[in-house]
């Protein structure tokens, strides 16, 4: 599932590939992902806009258009979901089988395709005001994240997938901050010293830049037509490397050797996701 630095690489990836396109007819092949925004207000609304921005928000695609008529601009938000991809395509190309919306821009169009469709595209953006802080912003403070603690009981690994304590962090880079911390993830969020708080909070920060600078380096593919990377749910381009999963140090790595001291890696089920850790390096 694409966390926050899969949605940031994916964002910067469209930016220059979307703005200043103006959208010139909506294709609408599962309204679902809409919700709760109409397919009528959604053509209504998007029919003539042109793409003036795109920023991200936890795992948020905030696209940015200026209407057709009238000065307001618009926001339409974007979740990936579990499957989710959003990607340009020549204007003659055939659409995919899962295409759930459209949006023609002359020369290109604009897909988001969805599997399974868990993925949003819709003009509510209610959500965006239950996120917490921006890790890698100067207001994700360890003052800010220690009161978030404080507050919960929940083990701290299931803590961290709280979009309200801290906005982005997934099941991936969760296990993957925690074991940087050298903290158990079933330590209680209320119980972690200052100390422990400081160092998590540098882990998230480190692990959430690591991957967005790996990311980064990755040549994107509009179709995918080199097959998907195992993190990146839209195409790799032809000459891009085949993985960089390598860069995970606990993550899906059960049964391995901790690259740090050599014991086996675990998983262990928390909420109905999966942790993985290393028993050892994560005693506390
Ligand atoms: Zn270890």
């Amino acid at each position: 599932m694409p966390e926050l630095p899969e949605v940031e690489v994916l964002v910067r990836h469209l930016s220059p590939l979307l703005v200043n396109k103006r959208v010139q007819q909506v294709k609408l092949r599962r309204p679902k992902v809409l919700r709760p925004t109409s397919l009528r207000l959604f053509r209504q609304i998007l029919g003539g806009a042109k793409f003036s921005g795109l920023k991200r928000r936890g795992k948020y695609l905030v696209f940015e258009l200026q209407p057709a008529n009238g000065p307001e601009p618009i926001i339409m938000l974007g979740h990936l979901g579990m499957t989710g991809r959003m990607y340009l395509l020549p204007a003659e190309a055939p659409l995919p089988k899962h295409a759930a919306v459209v949006l023609c821009l002359g020369h290109e169009q604009f897909v988001f395709e969805d599997t399974r469709y868990f993925g949003r595209l819709t003009l509510d953006c209610t959500a965006l005001a239950k996120l917490g802080p921006e890790p890698l912003e100067p207001d994700f403070t360890c003052g800010a994240f220690a009161r978030a603690l404080r507050r919960s009981r929940q083990a701290i690994k299931v803590k961290l997938l709280d979009q309200t304590v801290v906005a982005g962090l997934g099941n991936i880079y969760a296990s993957e901050a925690l074991f940087r911390a050298r903290l158990a993830p079933t330590l209680p969020a209320c119980g972690l010293t200052m100390q422990q708080i400081k160092r998590l909070r540098r882990a998230i920060r480190g692990v959430l830049a690591m991957a967005i600078a790996s990311g980064s380096t990755v040549p994107l593919d509009y179709d995918g037509s080199a097959g998907r990377d195992d993190l990146f749910y839209f195409g790799r381009a032809t000459k891009a490397p085949a993985s960089y999963s390598e860069r995970l140090r606990v993550y899906d790595r059960a049964g391995e050797p901790c690259l740090r001291c050599g014991t086996l890696i675990r998983r262990r089920v928390q909420a109905a996701r999966t942790t993985f850790y290393c028993p050892h390096c994560q005693r506390q």
